[in-house]
């Protein structure tokens, strides 16, 4: 059953034209020939002109696209060390556009301070997911400190099904995820198509060809702050129990899942089966 309404794939498949102010040829027999009912055959073509032409393109113009494009869309956030920049972007090109953040119950009190402040100063409509369980509920059944002994699990319970959840209701969305952050990520196009609950969506990284020099930046020239933890020495944050300090000259998401050799994503980014976890030593 298709899942796009027939008006809102004319305006996707004109738009793959239209707002890349001709870049590309309007939509050709390829796209006419797909079926009404296979939007994933759609989406991978529409994914795969757009990865193409957006690939040298400034990040606000590849939000601008998907924000004019995407009939329903929206932009994940964790608030973390470098969140702003995005959501700096968001605020400029599109600023009805819905944040999602994924509120676990185990964030440092520092980061919903920061969730909050930015939202208001940015003007962003942020929605809080949270988890199905309570982290009390979460022990009762899945035993106390689940990030210790089973990361995954908890990051599954936690985060990846309740965006996944999320986005059911969604079309597409966008993430900060750059190229250089870790290895996983050095192949992120900066538009895909993602299966996820077996449906297709776009997925865009805007930031996905920015170095750290680009986001240190961008930062300055627009004066936005980092996440405060990252002044303690904490260049990488996401959930308290999973996140330590590094020391200087150590990859900056080293104090992520630090006891766990082979975990370096919460699964968010990974595809739908996953990545391989091995634990190695015994978390504090
Ligand atoms: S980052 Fe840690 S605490 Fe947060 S959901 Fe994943 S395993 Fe659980």
């Amino acid at each position: 059953m298709s899942r796009l309404h027939p008006a809102d794939r004319a305006a996707v498949g004109a738009s793959v034209a239209t707002a890349l102010d001709g870049e590309l040829p309007r939509p050709d027999d390829r796209f006419r020939a797909i079926g009404p009912d296979d939007d994933a055959a759609f989406i991978r073509l529409l994914a795969a002109e757009a990865a193409d032409a957006l690939e040298d393109m400034p990040a606000d113009r590849v939000l601008t696209w998907a924000a004019g494009v995407v009939p329903r869309f929206v932009v994940t956030s964790s608030f973390g060390a470098e969140s702003a920049v995005l959501l700096h972007l968001v605020a400029q090109v599109s600023p009805e556009v819905p944040v999602l953040f994924l509120d676990t119950g185990l964030h440092f009190d520092v980061t919903l301070d920061f969730r909050r402040t930015l939202a208001r100063d940015l003007g962003l409509s942020v929605v809080d997911l949270r988890p199905e369980l309570s982290v009390a509920q979460q022990a009762e059944r899945h035993g106390d400190r689940l990030w210790a002994s089973d990361p995954d699990a908890c990051c599954a319970l936690r985060k990846t099904t309740p965006l996944r959840t999320a986005l059911r209701s969604f079309d597409g969305w966008a993430t900060g995820v750059r190229r250089v952050q870790t290895p996983e990520r050095a192949g992120t196009p900066i538009v895909e198509a993602r299966r996820h609950d077996g449906r297709s969506l776009v997925k865009v990284a805007p930031l996905a060809r920015w170095t750290d020099d680009d986001v240190d930046d961008y930062l300055r020239a627009h004066d936005l702050p980092r996440h405060p933890l990252v002044a303690d020495g904490y260049p990488s944050v996401g959930c308290e129990p999973c996140t330590s300090k590094v020391t200087a000259g150590q990859d900056p998401r080293a104090g992520r899942w630090a006891a766990f050799d082979g975990k370096s994503e919460c699964g968010l980014h990974l595809p739908d089966d996953g990545g391989v976890v091995r634990r190695t030593t015994t978390p504090g």
